[in-house]
């Protein structure tokens, strides 16, 4: 971990998750009264992003927020992250939001609306130079797909790695696939995306508490196991570990799984998504403790 950070772009989504804690959910035309609100910061891509940068990495972001209060907070979170927001775009409309509603069983129902994230359809040229000169590209499925797919190539002709979350499941074009470096992919994905995956040259994939298989470009497989930790909550493990990888990956594949493992285990240990992103200290002390 001695050499130059890594510059990592991150091209994805950023919401504003509403959650709203009931012990019944309302029937249809039903009013409940419930028993605790929270907006808590949210999104795949800003997720990633800010676990990369607390990871050490240097870390753009390019997306959308609305222009509305809520693109406001969210913009400053991924700043006070250590992410350089300069080309993050703010357009007409609402923030990307969720909706989340837990009930007293822990159930919960989530009404997703991409709002600004659903504009990103196209690349702008201070955009397309920002890939180019980053030695990664970070994507997942939380925006238009023609816009990943032009990234990726855009990436790929440039010598950038091209580092793909396929998350959530969607269909993608063969193109797309074609110019993946490196998967990341839980155990429903890599179930889902099982062809595909035979031709990415590096595939992670993340076993919950069992911790991560990795296959290298020439076939070889090694697993690291998962630490043993107190879990409070597993949202936001998939985003720690995908962003840690990402951020140490060009020092040494082996090196960057322990380190993205132990990322995603300290994220269990804490509630909420983006709030429960461990950074380098905490990452370090644990793995020093094995
Ligand atoms: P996702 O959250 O995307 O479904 P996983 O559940 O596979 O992904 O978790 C991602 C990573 O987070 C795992 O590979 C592991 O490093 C860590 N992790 C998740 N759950 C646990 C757990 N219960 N104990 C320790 N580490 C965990």
């Amino acid at each position: 971990m001695d050499s130059a950070a890594s510059t990592v772009v991150v091209l994805g989504s950023v919401n504003m998750d509403l959650v709203t804690t009931t012990a019944q959910r309302p029937a249809p035309g039903e009013t409940v009264l419930g028993s605790g609100f929270a907006t808590v910061p949210g999104g795949k891509g800003a997720n990633q992003a800010i676990a990369a940068a607390r990871s050490g990495a240097q870390v753009r972001f390019l997306g959308a927020v609305g222009d509305d209060a809520f693109g406001t907070t969210l913009r400053s979170t991924l700043a006070e992250a250590g992410v350089d927001t300069a080309l993050l775009r703010t357009v007409d409309g609402p923030s990307g939001v969720a909706t989340i509603v837990v009930d007293g069983t822990g159930e919960n129902s989530i009404i997703v609306v991409a709002g600004a994230n659903g504009r990103v359809t196209d690349l702008t040229e201070d955009e397309l130079a920002a890939i180019a000169a980053a030695d990664i590209l970070l994507c997942q499925l939380e925006i238009p797909l023609r816009t990943v797919a032009a990234a990726a190539q855009h990436a790929r002709a440039s010598g950038t790695v091209v580092a793909l979350n396929p998350s959530p499941v969607r269909a993608l074009p063969a193109e797309l696939w074609a110019d993946v470096d490196l998967a990341m992919v839980n155990s429903l994905e890599a179930e889902r995306y099982a062809a595909e995956l035979n031709r990415v040259p590096h595939v992670v994939r993340t076993l919950g508490g069992d911790g991560a298989v990795y296959r290298c470009a020439d076939g070889t497989e090694f697993a690291v196991a998962g630490l043993t930790v107190d879990v409070v909550d597993t949202t936001g493990a998939g985003d720690a570990f995908t962003g840690a990888l990402v951020a140490t990956w060009t020092d040494s594949p082996n090196s960057a799984v322990n380190w993205a493992n132990a990322a995603g285990a300290l994220a269990t240990t804490r509630l909420g998504a983006s709030s429960s992103i461990p950074g380098r200290e905490e990452i370090e002390t644990i793995l020093g403790a094995i």
